[in-house]
């Protein structure tokens, strides 16, 4: 199993779409068969076609904002006393994470196949939520799947979701979270696809959904190269960028310009959600032992029991409580390309804390565990070593957790 430089890494599948021969692949009902097909030979043409990325840059300048501020954390550089610490900012993206750029390039992909309406699934709300601002912006009519316990704890996003008019179907089965919602969303497009374009909300699901989410957030590195070029002359020596994973959209799209350097000059840390310390249900399939097995029409690692049952994982962050993660992550671990820890809720919480008393910016729970690991780690080096973490998500949506676990809230 080998990464090829000169291939983008979202290309590197097999004819049945495996990544590495075993992450990955297309599991779906018969009846989805012409539509995926369809929507696979649609997104090839559309990235190939100059006007399609003149007009996914035009709103991605001019709607999304990018590009997202690239920033020194000199506070927390000169407290830590070792590498350069740095963040891309991503959280200051219209609507306040990375989840715009996937949800901008479904909806404009929609439009193209003739589409009306868009559906989607979400955990925390933001991709509810970027995809309900997408579909109003691009007049398409929206529907959110979201699990019955995830709507009573991320009132702000759902709040967001109605005011742009979207629907948000309560999902009550299993866990009432996003694992739940993913299926039910996959259900109701079986039975809607003529009408219906679907949006998955990170880079899971079938093959052609890996693709998109990935095409669409690479935004993110094509930004950070050019602003590290800018500020060093050239892509510096020792280079190490952090990010957290969840379904691995944001990390994909933080590393995936980087892809052709030597891990030894650019080296990509994914932190996964340890979960509360001592808990033994951690949202981190390639960090813990983990087996592979299929999740949402894909082969990937999967937190699971030794019968194989799909477990339900814990974290305090929302946005990184997923049994499974991206076939692109887990190709990427195979092939030792990057390297992944997690970081407990306890951590995250600490990093949180200090990053925002020191700094200007003020990482949500899913980032906080990347920062973590940097600040875990920024000791053991020097100044020489450039540390780059992506602040993929504001503090505010998790002031009520926050302020409960700490007794205070810092922003
Ligand atoms: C959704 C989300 C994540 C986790 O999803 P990925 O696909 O791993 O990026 C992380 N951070 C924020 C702020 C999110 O909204």
């Amino acid at each position: 199993m080998k990464i090829r430089k000169n291939i983008p890494l979202i290309d590197q599948h097999d004819k049945f779409g495996f990544w590495g021969e075993k992450f990955g692949g297309s599991f779906i009902p018969e009846t989805l068969k012409k539509p995926v097909e369809d929507l696979t030979n649609l997104f090839q043409k559309l990235r190939k076609d100059k006007n399609f990325i003149k007009e996914r840059d035009y709103y991605f300048k001019n709607w999304v904002g990018a590009p997202t501020p690239f920033i020194k954390l000199e506070n927390l550089t000169k407290h830590l006393g070792g590498a350069q610490i740095w963040a891309k900012v991503v959280s200051e993206a219209n609507g306040g994470a990375h989840k715009i750029y996937n949800a901008t390039v479904h909806c404009l992909i929609a439009k193209k196949a003739g589409k009306k309406y868009v559906v989607g699934d979400t955990g925390a709300g933001y991709a509810g939520k970027m995809l309900s601002m997408a579909a109003k912006k691009f007049g398409l009519k929206c529907k959110i799947f979201m699990g019955a316990k995830d709507i009573k704890r991320q009132k702000p996003n759902c709040d967001a979701m109605k005011k742009n008019g979207a629907e948000i179907v309560p999902v009550y089965t299993g866990s009432q979270t996003l694992i739940d919602a993913v299926s039910e969303c996959m259900r109701y497009w079986v039975s809607n696809c003529d009408t219906t374009h679907m949006c998955v909300g990170s880079t899971v699901g079938p093959n052609i959904f890996v693709k998109i989410c990935g095409w669409s957030t690479s935004q993110i590195s094509r930004e950070l190269a050019i602003q590290i070029k800018k500020e060093f002359g050239t892509i510096p020596k020792k280079l190490k960028l952090f990010n957290c994973v969840g379904g691995g959209s944001s990390s994909f799209g933080f590393w995936n310009e980087f892809m052709h350097y030597n891990k030894k000059q650019v080296e990509f840390i994914g932190v996964e959600a340890g979960g509360p310390k001592n808990s033994k249900r951690h949202a981190a399939p390639l960090t813990e032992n983990s087996k592979i097995g299929v999740l949402h029409g894909a082969m990937q690692y999967v937190v699971q029991d030794n019968e194989g049952q799909i477990e339900e994982t814990e974290s305090i962050s929302a946005g990184l409580d997923y049994s499974g993660v991206s076939p692109l992550h887990c190709f990427l671990k195979d092939t030792k390309r990057a390297r992944y820890t997690s970081a407990t809720d306890e951590e995250a919480l600490s990093a949180y804390e200090l990053v925002s008393s020191l700094e200007s910016i003020s990482p949500s729970l899913e980032p906080s565990h990347a920062f973590a690991e940097a600040i875990k780690i920024a000791p053991q080096y020097n100044k020489n070593t450039i540390f780059c973490v992506n602040s993929c998500g504001d503090s505010y949506k998790d002031k009520d957790i926050i302020k409960s676990r700490l007794g205070k809230y810092i922003r």
